[in-house]
């Protein structure tokens, strides 16, 4: 059975104040003890947002935007992987395409940053998919396969099992256009058969695939439905505690 998790991105959103009330109305909701429900907050706010969800027994973790890929150092600005633990991150996001982009993170240090968090018992979630260019002109398979190949298919068979892996295609994200469920599904479909050929089919049947790209509270149960969408990596609607509440309950 593969774990069904719904996390959301704040992004450079919220102040403290904002970031604990978002958090403690979700923690009021009813939501679906089954689902691991991931906060993704600023760095600032990990802490507190670590607190406020220690008591709940109901799968709600805390997670980091970004980490750098060495123990500690003069790296101004950056936050290691011990840091992080230290405040009780648990997962991390890894090849956001915003970190992609604007900061120019290559193939090479999501690579080592990948190995950093297997190395150091954090879940990594490894985000990749397609710009637009890429899809019109139809290489979208191929642009997967290659992230996949060059920033976590150098790990073994015991170490990939650890991933998280969320296919969230560049033009879908934060731009209101989603990927409709079949195209979400196509995609996520041919992830696990990369996986199979790679590693085995066992392998490519345990690891959570998660969609993201303007998923929200109306789509959410359809993209939920597809056979191989295990969940979603949401940005904008993880910040108003009622559609991300509805996210987290669109399983069927
Ligand atoms: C994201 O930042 O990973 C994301 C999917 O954003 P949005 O849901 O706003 O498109």
């Amino acid at each position: 059975m593969r774990k069904k998790i719904v996390a959301g991105n704040w992004k450079m959103n919220k102040t403290l104040p904002e970031a604990i009330e978002l958090v403690e109305n979700i923690l009021k909701a009813n939501t679906s003890a089954e689902v691991y429900k991931i906060f993704i907050p600023p760095f600032p706010f990990i802490y507190p947002v670590s607190k406020a969800i220690e008591k709940t027994a109901s799968h709600f973790f805390v997670g980091a935007q970004n980490l750098h890929d060495k123990e500690s150092g003069a790296f101004t600005g950056e936050t290691s992987l011990a840091a992080l633990k230290s405040v009780g991150a648990t997962y991390v996001l890894v090849g956001h395409s915003e970190r992609r982009s604007y900061f120019n993170e290559s193939a090479e240090f999501l690579k080592n940053k990948i190995n950093t968090c297997i190395a150091g018992n954090i879940t990594p979630i490894y985000c990749f998919g397609e710009m637009l260019a890429e899809r019109e002109a139809n290489k979208h398979f191929e642009i997967i396969e290659q992230q996949l190949n060059e920033s976590v298919f150098h790990l073994s068979a015991e170490d990939i099992v650890k991933l998280v892996l969320a296919y969230e295609p560049v033009w879908a994200i934060g731009t209101g256009k989603t990927a409709s469920p079949q195209q979400a599904q196509e995609v996520h479909q041919f992830i696990r058969t990369c996986l199979e050929k790679k590693y085995n089919k066992q392998i490519a049947d345990s690891i959570s695939i998660l969609y993201g790209g303007s998923c929200n509270a109306q789509n959410a149960k359809e993209l939920f439905s597809m056979p191989d969408i295990d969940g979603g990596l949401i940005g904008g609607a993880s910040l108003k505690a009622e559609d991300f509440v509805t996210i987290i309950n669109s399983f069927s």
